[in-house]
């Protein structure tokens, strides 16, 4: 009696877990079906796209060359599928300065030297990282300066002088843009022009703020927030030779955080090796390879980045040559004898690198605003 009522209630589980198993089967098919009458086609979202634009502030060919011997003929530079040549004059000078050089890149406008994010005539013009901020872009800039700097200054800040450097990190706390990572904290927490903190308006504003002091960059994690300040220096950043090493890693972790927050579009992130110039400045051949080659390795990171990736068209160039260096007779790889022709700036054309989607449009010779449309063509036409 006892057995007969337990094989019953077994036949009775086991009619159950077919049935359920039935309805699993078919149902779910069912619904989905039924939804998708339903409800008209979404249609393809829009491919999302990212660009990471690296400037080598005063890189010309003969930067490029000296570190290329010093690093046994090779560089990350040379992955690059697409090369371009472009013409760095500004407005009003055929020698550029760095505000200049970098204003024709971030608004396609050609200005006076000096000049931020504005035209020859003083009006402010939207740039191609505030444009990609507005569409829903994640934006980020990285920089081996401070972050007023005027190349860095160039894409988020309207000034008519480029020394401004308070004025240019109040427009800089105003951008929106979402990862700012570079040396300048004293230009927004002991100002002189007011009494304001502006690291207190970021923080307000949803930023998280920190600095070298707190957090060590080398093994810093970047949290999971959708901005972000990371200050490297309180002014200028040490030089690559005297122990500054985030440049290759910030670009990196970098990318990989404004394409965690892209939300459906995707990014614009200008990374600058920003010493390549001081080194030319001072006509100081190591000095100017250490920063060359550091700047390198940044590209190299970017490229892995855009490799991997797929969407992420890469830009490489700089705004002008500094130093008119050049590499003498009697150079060996391991010895080269170089010699400058000036402390300041030259007017010779610049080469551009391209690799990934887009790449191809950088081929040619071309003015330096250029770049910008070519940019956004790529990036923000359709939006
Ligand atoms: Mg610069
Ligand atoms: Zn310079």
């Amino acid at each position: 009696m006892k057995s007969i009522r337990y094989r019953i209630s077994i036949s009775w589980i086991f009619i159950f877990l077919i049935l359920g198993f039935y309805q699993n089967a078919c149902a779910p098919s069912v619904r989905t079906n039924s939804s998708a009458e339903a409800t008209p086609h979404p249609g393809k979202p829009a491919p999302k796209k990212n660009v990471i634009l690296l400037i080598g502030d005063g890189m010309g060919l003969t930067q490029i060359s000296a570190a290329m011997f010093r690093n046994q003929n090779r560089l990350n530079l040379e992955r690059c599928p697409y090369i371009g040549i472009h013409k760095p004059a500004s407005a009003d000078d055929l020698i550029t300065d760095s505000a200049a050089g970098a204003t024709a890149f971030s608004t396609g406008h050609k200005t006076k030297n000096g000049y931020v994010g504005m035209d020859a005539f003083g009006r402010a013009h939207e740039t191609i990282l505030e444009r990609a901020q507005r569409l829903g872009f994640s934006t980020g800039l990285i920089a081996t300066s401070t972050l007023q700097h005027a190349t860095p200054a160039a894409f988020a800040a309207h000034q008519p002088d480029r020394d401004s450097y308070e004025a240019i990190a109040m427009d800089m706390s105003r951008s929106g843009c979402n990862l700012m990572i570079g040396g300048g904290k004293k230009y927004f927490d002991r100002r002189k022009t007011d009494d304001l903190v502006l690291s207190d308006s970021l923080e307000a504003k949803g930023y998280f703020v920190t600095d070298y002091f707190e957090n060590e960059f080398s093994s810093y994690r970047l949290p999971q927030v959708d901005k972000l300040v990371y200050f490297t220096a309180d002014g200028d950043p040490l030089p690559a030779s005297k122990g500054r090493d985030y440049l290759t890693r910030a670009t990196k972790v970098g990318a990989e955080f404004l394409h965690r927050i892209r939300g459906s579009k995707g990014f614009f992130l200008m990374v600058e090796g920003s010493q390549i110039d001081w080194a030319g400045h001072a006509n100081e051949t190591d000095y100017l390879i250490a920063e060359m080659l550091d700047f390198d390795q940044a590209i190299g990171a970017a490229l892995d980045f855009a490799q991997k990736d797929g969407n992420t068209l890469v830009v490489i160039t700089a705004d002008h040559e500094t130093g008119g260096m050049a590499i003498n007779p009697g150079s060996r790889s391991d010895s080269l004898v170089v010699s400058y022709s000036t402390l300041k700036h030259t007017g010779s054309l610049i080469p551009v690198f391209a690799f990934g989607p887009g790449a191809s449009s950088f081929a040619g010779i071309y003015e330096n605003t250029q770049i910008y449309f070519k940019i956004k063509n790529f990036l923000l036409d359709n939006q």
